[in-house]
Formats: structure tokens, sequence, C-alpha cells
């Protein structure tokens, strides 16, 4: 019997952050707007495509990026309200779609394989995005073709606010006149390398051996002579809830300062401790991530019994701090990661009396929610 043939749907909400800020505040539309870190030290993490016709793309430094675009109106998100419109745009997909993956906040890939028996799957998801827009009013693009790098690649050619369908046996001839750094993955080393060899387009690797490609560039040169025939076997990964839940700051001025960092990484702590409880979750593994002044960085990480308690995150914080931390050395970000998250429901018994727990934060976070997260500060921050 032959196989199904494979429809995978690439769907990425457009320029995410600005989109829920224009609609939080629709004076905003149709301006440059940067979301990012700080104007001297942060970098950009989305703009609005107004910005992005200056030079302004994500991960360029703020400072270069105002310099590009002075005009620009700068603006930060607080991340529950990035959460909800995410989670919003989840549940509309789920309640569809077959089998599908959340790549991150705001990228989404649906498996689509088999289903041209009962309907057309290009149909389906012109659909799906007609009402994801239409209940979130947020811009949405979608590429569909045979595997999810094709169909990545096609969400990324029909943006802003369109959708592209690379239909059965026509990845090659789609992916010939694309730049090689089309595919992710491709950084300014491996870009000189194809350079030197002569290829600037997708369609040039062709020409190429595989013998060749992988005497210049290893396995990665074997992976892009698969690519460029638009050859690419990753699976749709069936979604699972949040699987991890992190924040890091990057400090105005590097620090070696001890009270400083340890009161930061409390901080930190208490507050991926309730965003852990207000999505009504435990975590059962804890990570601290230090970057010093000359970027190096590094992390560990502890497993830890389910919990939710600050307590118990603090001191597992604490101690992955002190075993990480070289003394004296100047810091220039930290950041704490929750991971292996679970819900309450079938880790009840761990606890021993988990409903005076449950009750003790959620009486606090209510007066976070209430007042802000600055209104109850705990002894130790
Ligand atoms: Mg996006």
């Amino acid at each position: 019997m032959q196989s199904p043939q494979r429809y995978i749907a690439h769907l990425d909400l457009d320029s995410f952050f600005v989109s829920v800020k224009v609609l939080n505040n629709p004076q905003l539309k149709g301006k440059p707007i940067i979301v990012g870190g700080s104007k001297d030290r942060g970098v950009v993490s989305t703009c609005s495509y107004e910005a992005r016709k200056f030079g302004v793309h994500s991960a360029m430094p703020m400072k270069k990026a105002m310099e590009l675009c002075p005009d620009a109106i700068l603006v930060h998100g607080t991340r529950g309200e990035y959460s909800r419109f995410s989670r919003w745009v989840t549940d509309i997909i789920a309640a569809k779609a077959p089998l599908f993956e959340k790549a991150s906040i705001d990228e989404f890939y649906v498996d689509l394989t088999g289903m041209d028996k009962f309907f057309d799957p290009y149909q389906w998801t012109i659909d799906l995005r007609a009402e994801i827009i239409d209940k979130t009013q947020l811009p949405i693009s979608f590429g569909l073709a045979t595997n999810k790098m094709v169909a990545k690649i096609a969400t990324d050619m029909a943006k802003p606010n369109g959708y592209l369908f690379v239909r059965p046996g026509m990845e090659q001839a789609f992916l010939a006149s694309l730049p090689v750094n089309k595919f992710s993955g491709v950084g300014d080393v491996t870009h000189k390398v194809l350079n030197e060899m002569g290829i600037k387009t997708i369609g040039d690797i062709l020409g190429i051996p595989l013998t060749i490609l992988e005497k210049k560039l290893g396995k990665w040169g074997v992976d892009l002579y698969n690519k460029a025939r638009g050859i690419h076997n990753g699976q749709v990964n069936n979604y699972h809830e949040a699987k991890s839940i992190s924040t890091e700051s990057t400090f105005e001025e590097n620090t070696s300062d001890m009270n400083f960092l340890l009161k930061e990484l409390v901080r930190m702590t208490e507050r991926v401790g309730f965003e852990l409880r207000r999505e009504e979750k435990l975590t059962g593994c804890v990570a601290v991530k230090i970057r010093y002044a000359n970027f190096e960085t590094t992390t560990k990480q502890a497993t830890i019994n389910f919990t939710f308690s600050d307590d118990e995150l603090i001191v597992a914080a604490m101690q992955l701090f002190h075993q990480l931390y070289k003394s004296e050395k100047p810091v220039r970000l930290l950041g704490v990661r929750l991971s292996e998250i679970s819900s309450h429901s079938l880790q009840g018994s761990l606890f021993d009396s988990p409903e005076k727990k449950v009750n003790l934060y959620k009486a606090i976070d209510d007066v976070k929610n209430k007042y802000g997260r600055g209104a109850l500060k705990r002894a130790r921050s």
C-alpha cells in the first residue's frame, strides 16, 4: 500500500508582539514600533513592518535599531499579555487540528497527512487562518507543503498576512531561486563557505555532488544536499502544554555585586513561580543561567520534587547559582527557567498538605494580580 500524501501547514503570527500591542492601542497602527529591551544594552525582540523598512530586525542591538529608525516607538510588553493571546490562538487550532505542534509562542505546525481523503488540506488551512483572524484580530500567515521545512519557508515568503501552498512535487522548483540563508541554520560561517563555492541560491546547491558538500561542510553538507531537493523528514510533535517557563534580564551595567545578584535571582524566581501558579502547574526542574561580561555563558539545572512553592524554587535556584558563579566576575545577564512542567492533578499526592499550599499561594497571587507584582515582596527580596 502506498503511504499517504504528507501535508504540513506552518502557521506563524505576523510580528506577534507588535500586533498584540497594536490591538491594545490602535493608535500605534501603521507606525514603526520596536519591541525590545533597554535602549543601551537590549536587543530587538521583534518590530513592525514599518520599522523593518528601515533595516531593523529581531536580535539587532537596540542601539543600532534606534540609529536606523530614530522615530521608532519603543514598547515593552508583559509576558501575561502575550501568553493570553498565544493561548487563544492555540485553543482555536487545538479545536480543529488532528495533530499539531506549538513550535513557539506564535508558531504552529499542523499535520494534515492523509487528510486529503476527507477534505482539501489547502481550503482547510485557509479556513483555519480566517477563523483565527476573525476571532483574535491578529494577522497570521501560513505555508502549506509536504514537509515542515518547505512549509516554514513558504510562510516566510507569504508574509505579511498571506499564505502559500507548495504543491506536492513542486518543492525543488519552489526553493531553487531562493537565497541559501532561507534555510534555518545557515550562519555566517556556512554562508562564507558556500559563497566561496559559488553557491548563492538554493538551486546552486543542486549542481554540487554530495561528496563535495560533505567534504566541505561535513554532516551539514549532507543536510543541505537533501534540503535543496525539498527533502525533510521532521515530525510534527504533538502539543503538550508549556514545556518551560523562563525569565532573564540583562543588567544596565555589568556587576559582581553578590547582594544585588542574589536579590535579582530571588525576584526572577518569584516571577517564574508566579507564572507557574497562574498556569496552575508544577515544575520538576529548575535551571539558572549566567552570562558574564565577556559573553561566556553557563547554565546549570537541577531536578527537584514537583513543586510550585517559591521557597523550594528559591532554594534550588540559589544552590545552582552558587555552584555556577565564578566569584568577582562581572555578570551581564541572569536567567531562571522552570521545566518539566506538569499539572496539579497528576502530582497532588506529592504534597504533605497540598490544599494548604494552594490556598496560601492563591492568596499571595491574588494580591499580586490586584496590585501588580511590586505590591507584595517577600521578606527575602
Ligand atoms: Mg511570528
